[in-house]
């Protein structure tokens, strides 16, 4: 080879090494923000520092936008002018706000009531969370018992809405969380980006598979247990791990812990010996509905729930450290913990 030729050749090797050494050079990105309540996190893996870093901060906007549109703590969201116009007038809202709404009535109507977006008025009388929490009487349960039907909630068209009750209030606390996951998602997806985890306070969805090409490993909380204790993993791609649990928001008053998920038939924290209940399925909505829906239902009546629906699984735990699962849940999950045992 003569000089101009091997330094050609070289020239080509070294641009090989550069070229090969950037595609390889998968990184991970992780951003924390706090939003819709809870602490956000997002990675993404990459190797375009830029692009991972731009499709964060636009999720983090979008989440913003969700959270200033569907809070019922902020008195300039769809959801608060719902609220004060209610037994008075319609109110046309967004359309992400009329989306979610909409799902919310659906899982309203197929859990007989046991999730229920019009459960405000009693999310606000327990005040869990708020540093206003306390136990109200019975007569003021029994009260605001009588503004929790879903019923009230009436539609003019897709976006139009009015609480036909004054005083009644709705609260998308128990889906909003899982819509503002899947607008992550596409926000991801959309940007390019092949493998990320979404979690938005525990709610879990993954995109695509690790960069070994692996499923990633969800841990499922011991809710007796520090946070990032497990008792199961569950292995997911493309797909949400959501729990409701009693142990992530709650005040304890004379010995009694008063936990964040009512039950709509009595009015106190939900208590039918559920305190964990877990869906896998591929949107964060469904799971996010479907987590609190199951906690309420109870075991007997949630797998019943979860059975019929397609490509949705549930793991439900109880104060007896007994584990229920769905049929098709046992090739997802591994039981990492013996204290913790299927129930047949
Ligand atoms: P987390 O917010 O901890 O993820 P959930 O998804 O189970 O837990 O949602 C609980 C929230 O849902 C409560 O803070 C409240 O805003 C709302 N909520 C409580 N009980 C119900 C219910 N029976 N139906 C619908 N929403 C509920
Ligand atoms: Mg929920």
């Amino acid at each position: 080879m003569n000089k101009s030729g091997k330094k050609f050749l070289l020239i080509f090797v070294l641009i090989l090494i550069i070229a090969t050494g950037c595609e390889s050079k998968v990184e991970p990105i992780n951003k924390t923000t706090y939003a819709l309540g809870t602490e956000i996190h997002i990675t993404v893996w990459t190797n375009n520092q830029q692009k991972g870093e731009e499709a964060i901060q636009k999720s983090f906007k979008r989440i913003q936008e969700i959270e200033e549109r569907m809070s019922a703590n902020i008195e300039t969201s769809d959801v608060s002018l719902i609220n004060k116009s209610a037994g008075v007038d319609w109110v046309d809202v967004h359309e992400d706000t009329a989306y979610v709404i909409n799902k919310s009535l659906g899982y309203a109507k197929i859990s007989k009531g046991a999730f229920d977006p019009t459960i405000g008025k009693l999310v606000k009388l327990w005040g869990i969370h708020t540093g206003n929490e306390r136990v109200p009487t019975d007569s003021e349960i029994e009260d605001a018992l009588a503004y929790v039907n879903y019923n009230l909630l009436d539609k003019k068209d897709e976006t139009i809405f009015m609480l036909k009750k004054s005083g009644a209030r709705i609260d998308l606390g128990g889906i909003a969380k899982g819509y503002a996951a899947d607008e992550v998602y596409s926000i991801l997806k959309d940007s390019g980006i092949k493998h990320g985890l979404i979690n938005l306070g525990g709610n879990v969805l993954t995109l695509g598979k690790k960069v070994d090409g692996e499923k990633w490993r969800v841990g499922i909380q011991n809710p007796y247990a520090p946070t990032g204790t497990h008792i199961a993993i569950a292995e997911v791609s493309d797909e949400t791990v959501v729990t409701s649990g009693n142990y992530e928001r709650y005040f304890i008053k004379d010995g009694i812990r008063y936990h964040h998920i009512i039950d709509t038939k009595t009015g106190y924290p939900s208590k039918n010996g559920i305190i964990g209940a877990t869906i896998i399925t591929s949107k964060s909505i469904d799971a996010d509905a479907l987590s609190t829906s199951v906690y309420t239902l109870g075991v007997e009546s949630g797998l019943k729930l979860i059975e019929e629906l397609e490509g949705v699984e549930t793991m439900i735990i109880t104060e007896e450290n007994k584990v229920y699962i769905s049929s098709g849940l046992e090739k997802v999950i591994t039981m990492v913990d013996d204290k913790f045992s299927i129930a047949e």
